[in-house]
């Protein structure tokens, strides 16, 4: 039987703090078999979506934007944690459990009227997502979709999101 991108993930409990359950989207990239199917299956969530810019959101979303902007002949542009970036950036940020938390992109990375996916691995309450939206919006972007690989969808950060388009592969 064909093997689901879910069956690669692997889950831990207590991860990083107590009372989370972890997805560890490692366990896909680390099986030539579940990083092709994450790929393949991303690659078709947003088949035939006019798109002209790829962000991905870091630590793990540049696991999977370069990917898919190098497969469809894209730009890929990072989306950093504050003080990165060496030019001139735009910013927005973002409420944590505790606290908040900044993003920043490179401002000449959109240019007015640009059409952007935006990826992360995963999807949680949906404030980082949120946040680089945020940002492609102040340069003059507009956001194609959202691409992630799981959702976790007891957090309904797709709520967060709005009116946006949002494609998820898993489901946890
Ligand atoms: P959020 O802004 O709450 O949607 O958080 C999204 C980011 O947090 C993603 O980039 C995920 O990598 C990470 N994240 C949050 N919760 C989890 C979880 N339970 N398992 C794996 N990654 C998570």
């Amino acid at each position: 039987m064909k093997k689901t991108v879910e069956s690669y993930f692997k889950t831990i409990a207590d991860f990083p703090t107590e009372g989370i359950l972890f997805r560890d989207v490692t366990s896909v990239l680390g099986d030539a078999d579940g990083f092709k199917l994450a790929i393949d299956e991303m690659l078709g969530a947003i088949d035939g979506e006019a798109i002209d810019v790829i962000i991905g959101i870091e630590a793990r979303g540049f696991m999977f934007a370069p990917v898919l902007a190098y497969t469809l002949g894209k730009p890929f542009v990072p989306v950093r944690k504050a003080g990165k970036l060496p030019r001139e950036t735009v910013s927005a940020t973002y409420a944590l459990e505790y606290g908040e938390a900044s993003i920043e992109m490179h401002a000449d990375a959109i240019s007015p009227g640009d059409r952007v996916l935006i990826v992360d691995d995963l999807i949680a309450t949906g404030g980082t997502a949120k946040a680089a939206a945020n940002m492609v919006e102040e340069l003059g972007g507009k956001v194609a979709s959202f691409l992630f690989l799981a959702e976790l969808t007891y957090l309904d950060g797709r709520e967060v999101l709005g009116d946006y388009k949002v494609h998820s592969i898993v489901e946890f």
